[in-house]
């Protein structure tokens, strides 16, 4: 039964990316990096849906749009959780577990300020030191940065 639900809700766009599983409490934070909040094609998104796993969920539909590799990396950043499907001609073609990268680059700022990356126009590099709570390491300050203090880019 929680199966075909899923499969209703998935096949209500023709082509796109439908976004699932992301814990309710992210789903404004998901927007921003993905800068939703500014492509014009028709997003449709709920929130505060029963889930089992996460108590509550969010799912976000996108018309028309397919990420990259470096924007799902983003949405494991602040959505462990997330499942990727991507929907064609109504049908799901592919579904994708986000997953926290072992490095990430040019995503996150360094939460040291006087980090060389933040003084100079140069790209952002970090070891993923934990993958559960997320804690990135800055490869030139080695400062930790934690999911609370993660600031991400905007695209
Ligand atoms: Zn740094």
């Amino acid at each position: 039964m929680t199966k075909d639900k899923t499969k209703l809700r998935v096949s209500a766009i023709q082509n796109g990316t439908v976004i699932d599983h992301i814990p309710a409490k992210q789903l404004f934070k998901v927007i921003k990096i993905l800068s939703l909040d500014k492509i014009l094609e028709p997003i449709t998104f709920g929130t505060n849906l029963d889930s089992e796993r996460l108590g509550k969920k969010a799912i976000i539909k996108i018309s028309n749009r397919f990420f990259e590799e470096q924007e799902i990396n983003k949405i494991a950043l602040i959505a462990p959780t997330a499942k990727i499907n991507i929907i064609k001609d109504y049908q799901l073609v592919e579904k994708k577990e986000v997953r926290v990268p072992n490095e990430i680059i040019g995503i996150a700022k360094c939460v040291n300020p006087k980090c060389i990356t933040n003084h100079e126009n140069m790209t952002t590099h970090f070891e993923v030191v934990d993958k559960n709570e997320i804690a990135l390491k800055c490869h030139y300050c080695e400062k930790i940065t934690d999911q609370e203090h993660l600031k991400i880019f905007n695209s």
